[in-house]
């Protein structure tokens, strides 16, 4: 058991890649606190996962909702030995289209909701402990449409590079897992039918070298492998967990020639 004892927080973790990351951890060990604004599947998680999962409703737009679910999650389970400050939005915010509410509503929650969050958990941080800020290919992909969202993502890896300076004297380390497509609820909104989300899938698919989507527990064993003292001496590192599009994007099946190898 690679968290075993330990207490994580985990922002976003009533849903996707949260979910399967509070899943992982509590499968090795830990007493994790989940965050979200759904009461609904906060308290699905609990029943799922057990009495070592706590649920507190909190949204990361509101700091002092922030503060009230870190001292919770300390009075219930004590300090602090992981945070995955991973709850985000994703949103089109097109050229010409976009109101500055809807740009600004990316931004309040992917980059300003980070940060409090790391705030709040920072006093309770143990000596050794892990923080892991959720970032996106997007970051690096110029996918038209998702300017905010882009930035938004690019920005954490800008912040985890302060906050892992910041922390460093505390032997805290801060790094970023920067997932690609994952087979998340998060794209329901943009294909809200299983036949939009087939044709969206397979489209998705045929960009990815590894030829498929990502599964949210694949996200999560990468989380897991930064949470834990098997990477004692990573710190400031984006890791992108995406199928090979960021490293290797020409691979896509969409790119292929007919030719054998
Ligand atoms: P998801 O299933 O929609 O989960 C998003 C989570 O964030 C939910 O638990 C949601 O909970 C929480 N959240 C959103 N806004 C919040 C707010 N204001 N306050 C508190 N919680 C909030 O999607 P996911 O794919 O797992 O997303 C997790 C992270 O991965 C996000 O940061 C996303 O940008 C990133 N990501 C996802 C993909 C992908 O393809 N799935 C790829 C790259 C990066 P409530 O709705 O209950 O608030």
């Amino acid at each position: 058991m690679r968290l075993k004892g330990k207490t994580a927080l985990i922002t976003g973790g009533n849903s996707g890649i949260g979910l399967a990351t509070a899943r992982l951890f509590v499968a090795e060990g830990a007493r994790v606190a989940i965050t979200g604004r759904n009461r609904e599947t906060l308290d699905a998680a609990v029943k799922e996962l057990g009495a070592n999962v706590l649920a507190v409703q909190a949204d990361a737009t509101d700091p002092a909702a922030l503060e009230r679910a870190v001292a919770a999650t300390v009075e219930r389970f004590g300090g602090l030995d992981v945070v995955f400050a991973n709850a985000g939005i994703a949103a089109q915010t097109y050229v010409g289209k976009t109101t500055h509410e809807a740009f600004a509503s990316v931004l309040q929650t992917n980059i300003t909701g980070v940060f409090f969050t790391v705030q709040a958990a920072a006093p309770h941080l143990k000596a050794g402990a892990s923080v892991i800020l959720t970032s996106s290919v997007h970051s690096e992909l110029g996918m038209p449409g998702y300017s905010a969202y882009a930035a938004s993502k690019g920005a954490l890896k800008a912040m985890a590079s302060v906050l892992a300076a910041e922390l460093a004297p505390r032997a805290v380390r801060v790094n970023v897992v920067s997932p690609g497509a994952t087979l998340t609820p998060i794209w329901e909104k943009n294909a809200p039918t299983p036949e939009a989300f087939a044709k969206m899938e397979r489209g998705m698919s045929a960009t990815i070298p590894m030829g498929r989507m990502g599964k949210p527990e694949e996200i999560a064993r990468t989380v897991l492998f930064l949470a834990s003292d098997d990477a004692s001496y990573v710190s400031g590192q984006d890791l992108f967990v995406d199928g090979g599009v960021n490293g290797a994007a020409l691979g896509a099946p969409l790119f292929r020639t007919s030719q054998p190898m």
